[in-house]
């Protein structure tokens, strides 16, 4: 039997990845088509499954890519098609969102349909303002109303009578444009001339601006301050609050987006920390880890396993890769029994300790040199060492062994493979300048970097970029590639590269 399609309308929510409900972040995970508008933040699109198609219907002011008939129609022929369609808008798609009007048609057609609401801009965008939208002591009511009428409408379906009466807080949306006529009609109408007015442009995003004055002020403050679409204008006693509740703009990445080039299972940790600290991450898988295109040297490394005095872990993949390939061969830890262990860092350390095993050497400095030094003395000539490292593992530390007089056995347990995936939506944002740090935490980051940016445009895109590396290998690598690095981190990690991030930041602040 077919599969009976079904449309999501969703709300992405105002801007911030994370204020979309669990359930609508469930739809884009099972979607077939993702039909999606202007505001929807493009970090949501990344959950959508590979094969999933997306169709972009944005609506730029006075620029209509998709006609709204356009959309209604769509929605029904890919549902109808037998599709799992994920309708995603912004905000809350029953708020100025014409949800209303694409379920209105589904309906009609006897389309299935569900609606899945979202946060919406008008009352959490003057939340990260630090506004409350209601407040005991000034108001218990708040009104949404759109400041941008249907321009075909001959009379104003608004009664700005009413509206401007009583202490009610007001919340334009779609209200830039047209701020002075918004603000004659509320003092015409009645409004003191002292009522608190904020504008939040770009609310929870990087780019928020938020500009407070009076009723009397506003629109040369505002035209001052070259406040833009979109924008959420909040007029009542509650703008008051803002002096005691701003919150985003103290955290400390508060405004940065960072690009975070690592590979996919590792990116997280460097992402979930920058946000914490209320920057934008923006994970570029660019190297992704795959299984290596021969195991039989690993294989037989582990056949053999007995005959190794040290086994050393250069990388938390690598740690990974090697324990995955000892359980296809059903066995355990208990197989390491005798071997001394080393750790390139305090990251593969704690992997190793996470599967029970204590780790015997882990050098001050976390490269390879340092392990070769401080395994001097330590390693006797003849005995063997099992090295499981990735494919483009430099061969320092093999070499610097095998002078030691140990037998060196270099396996590769992983390889590093480059994507190019969201290579397009990379260089876009680095065109427009919305990128303002890229940390690289490996050699191979840096060199899939520029290969899948171009090296003949990375000059330019990466202009006003700050550069962070994670050391001076990653660092000289990015140099000898015509890349300059701006800060490199003094603790070869992802605390080091943290620190010398939040370091700059505040210094230029
Ligand atoms: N359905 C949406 C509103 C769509 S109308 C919702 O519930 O939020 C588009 C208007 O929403 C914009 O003109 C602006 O007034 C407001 N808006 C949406 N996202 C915003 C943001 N991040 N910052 C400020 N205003 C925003």
């Amino acid at each position: 039997m077919k599969q009976k399609g079904i449309v999501y309308l969703v709300g992405a929510g105002p801007g911030d990845p994370g204020l979309i409900t669990l359930k609508g972040l469930a739809c884009i995970k099972e979607a077939e088509v993702l039909v999606y508008d202007r505001l929807v933040n493009k970090k949501l699109l990344h959950f959508a499954p590979d094969h999933c198609e997306k169709i972009y219907v944005g609506k730029k002011p006075h620029h209509h890519t998709f006609t709204q008939d356009e959309i209604n129609q769509l929605l029904a022929e890919k549902a109808l098609a037998g599709k799992i369609v994920v309708r995603l808008k912004g905000g809350d798609p029953f708020v100025f969102g014409r949800g209303g009007e694409e379920a209105e048609v589904l309906a009609a057609k006897g389309v299935p349909f569900e609606i899945v609401p979202g946060i919406t801009s008008a009352v959490a965008v003057p939340a990260y303002a630090g506004i409350p939208v209601t407040y005991r002591d000034y108001t218990s009511s708040f009104t949404v109303i759109t400041g941008h009428e249907d321009p075909t409408k001959k009379v104003s379906a608004l009664d700005w009578e009413k509206i401007a009466a009583g202490g009610g807080t007001l919340i334009f949306l779609m209200g830039v444009g047209k701020l002075p006529e918004i603000v004659k009609k509320l003092l015409v109408n009645g409004r003191k001339a002292t009522t608190p007015v904020a504008i939040i442009s770009r609310g929870t995003r990087p780019e928020q601006q938020v500009v407070v004055s009076t009723l009397a002020e506003i629109v040369e403050k505002t035209a001052t301050a070259k406040v833009t679409s979109p924008a959420v204008i909040v007029v009542g006693e509650v703008v008051r609050l803002r002096e005691k509740l701003a919150w985003v703009e103290k955290k400390p990445l508060f405004g940065k987006r960072i690009l975070v080039t690592r590979a996919r299972a590792q990116a997280s940790e460097l992402s979930r920390r920058i946000e914490k600290l209320g920057g934008e991450a923006w994970e570029f898988p660019l190297i992704e880890i795959k299984e290596p295109l021969d195991f039989q040297p690993l294989d037989q490394a582990l056949a053999q396993i007995d005959r190794y005095s040290w086994l050393i872990f250069t990388s938390v993949n690598g740690v990974d890769a090697f324990f995955t390939r000892l359980r296809r061969h059903k066995k355990d830890a208990r197989a390491l029994h005798g071997l001394k262990i080393c750790a390139v860092g305090p990251k593969t350390k704690e992997r190793l300790t996470e599967m029970c095993l204590d780790v015997d050497y882990m050098p001050n400095e976390y490269r390879a040199e340092a392990i070769a030094a401080g395994l001097q003395g330590k390693i006797q000539p003849g005995q063997w060492v099992l090295l499981p490292q990735g494919d483009l593992a430099r061969p320092v530390l093999a070499n610097a062994l095998q002078k030691m007089g140990a037998k060196v056995d270099k396996v590769t347990v992983y390889r590093t493979v480059c994507t190019g995936e969201k290579a397009g939506l990379l260089r876009e944002m680095l065109a427009a300048g919305k990128i303002h740090y890229l940390t690289f935490t490996s050699s191979s980051a840096v060199r899939n970097f520029v290969e899948t940016i171009g090296p003949e445009k990375i000059k330019a895109l990466l202009s006003g970029v700050k550069l962070i590396s994670i050391g001076p290998v990653t660092s000289a690598t990015a140099r000898s590639l015509g890349l300059p690095v701006d800060l490199e981190a003094k603790e070869y990690t992802i605390d080091g590269i943290m620190k010398v991030l939040i370091a700059d930041v505040e210094k230029h602040s």
